[in-house]
């Protein structure tokens, strides 16, 4: 099956049509889940000893289960957070993955690497980082605040060791309780604990909260000790970003390694409007910023930058018999970085739409969705059944319903879906249900968002 034949000739241009015909289609279906059952008797087993064949196993993937497959990059898919990636990203992703690159080490895939640490670069100069600062992609938000907050602590660790202190009976992260929930999933598998701090009125973790509730800390629990603040620049829920120049004030005076994570907010750094909320980032130990979510790269893709990567290297090396050959100097390899060895290079296809396109066409296709969640949030406020919960501060426009209980705005967004409208599920503020559009992709417009808005009339 490794040889190349007339069949696999015929596969590979069955495989090719397939692509340019999906990344060009106008509009992309929305398609929508099925049950287990239906697929099952749709596409019939799969997995047999001689095999369906590659045309076989082509069609029931493009009639069948791709159909069953929500389209990220559909314009009026507002849920979560959308993914709206660019043809030249897409592209290179099939050809990153028929050119077998190993992207753990420099040894092995020092081009790939070289590259990614390009794009790396672009995103670190963005934040102000000097140019000693550097990292790696891996594969989301969730590894990359993980593999920062494992860094962190080992760096905390090491100082204390350095000093001769003893380990803390217990570290904790400081963190808004705003913050995504991977932070306290991190906190879970590194068995520390959190120390919640409520953001102000508007939504903001500030410095002057950061300090009360290290000092509640101390004062309640002697034995806690802190290791971290984590900001969160542009919540995923509202898009709200901390207070990051008064947080790493604090923060640094405090001795803590100050984290942002940036993971769906940062790329807004790139937005000339709104390059301001940013002020702070660039006296960050480490951030995070999902390509996979505003930067329009396929998923998966999350950028994570330390100002010392030196630090983060200490925690990260995997250390082996069979891996000491590729430690052959001072090369970069990225997985010396994050809680991963084996990697795909996910960093070129961003890398090779930034090559292609530029970084001002970023920065357009950027202020146009803003642009658009603007238009969006202008149509909420003068709409007399729909009551805007905030201002947008980024790209995501959430409002409620007034009249509704929470069965119809579940059953709204159920219909939306299965007529092939659009993709809105409901989130929740302060307690109540409410809607909420996030607008990251530069292909919807307002046209899409008075279709979603006009339902709800
Ligand atoms: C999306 C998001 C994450 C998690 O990122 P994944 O890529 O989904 O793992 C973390 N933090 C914030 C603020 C996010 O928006």
């Amino acid at each position: 099956m490794h040889e190349w034949t007339e069949e696999t000739e015929r596969l590979a241009a069955g495989v090719l049509a397939y692509t340019t015909e999906r990344l060009h289609l106008r509009p992309v279906p929305l398609d929508g889940p099925q049950t287990p059952t239906e697929l099952a008797k749709e596409a019939g087993p799969t997995v047999t000893p001689s095999g369906i064949g590659g045309a076989e196993a082509l069609r029931v993937f493009a009639e069948v289960l791709a159909p069953a497959c929500i389209s990220i990059d559909h314009p009026r898919y507002f849920s979560f957070i959308p993914c709206a990636p660019t043809p030249a990203s897409t592209l290179f992703d099939l050809v990153v993955g028929a050119s077998s690159i190993y992207g753990g080490s420099w040894m092995e895939g020092a081009g790939a690497v070289y590259a990614e640490n390009e794009a790396l670069g672009w995103l670190s100069q963005l934040a102000g980082l000097p140019p000693s600062a550097g990292g790696v992609f891996v594969q989301g938000g969730t590894l990359a605040n993980l593999s920062a907050l494992v860094a962190a602590r080992h760096a905390d660790q090491a100082a204390r060791e350095r000093a001769g202190l003893a380990r803390p009976a217990r570290y904790a992260i400081a963190a808004s309780t705003e913050a995504h929930s991977s932070v306290s999933a991190a906190a879970a598998v590194m068995d520390v604990d959190i120390i919640g701090i409520e953001p102000e009125e508007d939504g903001r973790l500030t410095g002057e909260g950061l300090r009360r509730a290290l000092a509640a800390a101390a004062a309640e629990r002697p034995g806690l000790v802190p290791f971290v603040a984590v900001a969160t620049a542009g919540t995923t829920n509202l898009g709200i970003v901390d207070d990051l120049s008064s947080v790493a004030e604090v923060a640094k005076a405090a001795g803590l390694w100050l984290h942002v994570d940036g993971a769906y907010g940062a790329a807004a750094m790139a937005a000339p409007s709104r390059r301001h909320l940013f002020e702070g980032i660039e006296r960050a130990d480490s951030f995070v910023v999902d390509p996979h979510k505003w930067l329009f790269s396929p998923f998966d893709c999350a950028a994570l930058i330390y100002r010392d990567p030196e630090l983060a290297k200490a925690a990260h090396s995997q250390h082996a018999a069979y891996l000491e050959p590729l430690r052959t100097g001072e090369e970069w390899s990225p997985s010396d970085y994050a809680v991963h060895l084996t990697r795909r290079a996910r960093g070129l296809p961003f890398w090779f739409s930034l090559a292609c396109y530029g970084t001002a066409a970023y920065s357009e296709a950027i202020e146009r969705t803003l642009e658009v969640a603007a238009y969006a949030a202008g149509r909420v406020r003068r709409l007399p059944h729909l009551e805007l919960i905030c201002e947008p501060v980024l790209s995501i426009v959430a409002f409620y319903r007034k009249g509704w209980d929470d069965a119809d705005y579940y059953s709204w967004s159920e219909e939306l879906l299965s007529s092939g409208t659009g993709f809105v599920v409901p989130t929740s503020h302060q307690g109540r249900t409410a809607i909420r559009l996030a607008v990251v992709n530069p292909r919807s417009g307002e046209e899409d968002i008075d279709i979603i808005l006009d339902s709800l009339s």
